[in-house]
């Protein structure tokens, strides 16, 4: 059980690191594809006076996605293209999609997932160190050449103007009702679905496979069959109509930030501080998922730091899984939301905890069932443990959660070194 978090660039960059580490302590951060490729974006911004170097500002934010404690979303558009190709389904609970690589068994025979990795996060990993490849520079330069072209709205402006009726609506929740109108008119649905195939670049063969397949299930309304296509479509629906009346700016980022709001099914909370983000996140949350503005995250973060700054190590410590009890506290209000906190909150924590050495063993009996040959285990069945690998690199903090570096914490210098040289070891004779 998490409470899993979605965050922009313009609330990412504005938490501080001691914000961030506190941020995770308690929300389980969903880093988005978007948001990687926004940072990446940054390597080729020129270097105003007073700012650092854009590579120590891409290093620095590559810092502050610490890897034990976040997790990296799998590109939207597997998932759209997953839905409409008949796949598999796509739950949008409020979990992260990730990369389900294989299914393992262990010796004794639980079977389980092994979480694989994506190339955003391969390439975090890369930018923590400094390295930057070839692919790297070009894919920045690229990324600024396209996201700051002027008039790439405009022109889209222009084209929603010259077709169809003239939309004049006032406010957001004008927009709201005239979009839910229109994508939920069965009339439109078949239109619309070819429209999803069209836009997401299914092949036409599958096109006519999900058309079949939808007048065989009595041509229900897209949200009732296909719901993160639904998502989809009233994303981009809401942007264009809003786009065409007025209400929505052609500022070139706006194309940009939309992408996050395509992530949205696959978190509790989101964050930003962006106008687009904060006019329409809230016409496509589910009445369950919650939207906060950046600047109030980064207020109630930085008063739970003080807070606790104040305190004894000890009693600091009690604080490592739930936040202080505060009732102006958004945290502490999403904890009571969420998981009860604190008179339902015990439950999170098992009654009697496994000894150290018997989860030592468990550990080591996962891991090595992930590096073992893959089952046959079907999407969407349960299996009884998840794996997933991650790094940790000197720089980072401890994975205890005392907020001090590792290597001054749970590990010295030299064990940690030993540990990495074990570890490349036995990459190497994995790859021999
Ligand atoms: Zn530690």
């Amino acid at each position: 059980m998490a409470l899993n978090i979605i965050i922009d660039k313009s609330t990412f960059q504005s938490l501080s690191y001691n914000e961030l580490l506190r941020l995770t302590y308690y929300y389980k951060h969903n880093i988005t594809p978007i948001l990687v490729m926004e940072i990446l974006g940054d390597l080729k911004k020129e270097a105003k006076d007073g700012n650092p170097p854009s590579q120590n500002r891409v290093i620095d934010f590559a810092t502050k996605l610490f890897p034990s404690s976040t997790i990296v979303n799998e590109p939207y558009f597997n998932a759209i293209t997953s839905e409409l190709s008949l796949d598999r389904p796509i739950e949008m609970d409020g979990r992260p999609m990730v990369n389900i690589g294989k299914a393992v068994q262990t010796k004794d025979g639980a079977k389980g997932w092994v979480v694989g990795q994506t190339p955003e996060e391969n390439a975090v990993y890369q930018w923590r160190d400094g390295k930057f490849t070839e692919a790297d520079l070009a894919l920045s330069e690229l990324w600024r050449n396209t996201t700051t072209q002027e008039d790439i709205l405009i022109n889209l402006k222009k084209q929603l103007q010259e077709v169809g009726e003239k939309i004049k609506l006032k406010n957001f929740e004008e927009l709201a009702n005239y979009v839910q109108d229109s994508i939920d008119d069965p009339k439109n649905q078949q239109l619309l679905l070819m429209d999803l195939c069209r836009s997401s670049k299914i092949n036409v063969f599958t096109s006519m496979r999900l058309l079949k397949y939808w007048q065989s299930k009595g041509r229900p309304l897209i949200k009732n069959i296909f719901p993160y296509a639904y998502h989809i479509l009233k994303v981009n629906t809401l942007f264009h109509v809003g786009l065409k009346c007025g209400l929505i700016s052609t500022r070139p980022t706006n194309k940009v930030d939309l992408e996050y709001l395509y992530y949205l099914p696959f978190c509790n909370i989101f964050t930003s501080n962006d106008h687009l983000h904060v006019n329409l996140a809230p016409l496509l949350l589910r009445e369950d998922q919650v939207f906060i503005k950046g600047v109030d995250l980064k207020a109630d973060l930085s008063t739970i730091n003080e807070k606790l700054e104040k305190l004894g190590e000890e009693e600091k410590g009690k604080y490592k899984k739930a936040p202080p009890i505060e009732p102006n506290s958004f945290t502490f209000n999403m904890y009571n939301k969420f998981f009860d906190y604190p008179d339902g909150f015990q439950w999170r924590i098992p009654s009697k905890p496994l000894p150290k050495e018997e989860l030592i063993r468990k550990m080591e009996e996962f891991i090595s069932a992930a590096d073992g040959k893959p089952i046959d285990l079907k999407h969407g069945d349960d299996g009884e443990f998840v794996v997933r690998k991650s790094y940790i690199s000197k720089k980072d903090p401890c994975m205890c959660g005392s907020g001090k570096l590792v290597i001054e914490c749970c590990m010295t210098e030299q064990q940690f070194d030993d540990a990495a040289r074990q570890q490349a070891t036995k990459r190497t004779d994995n790859a021999n």
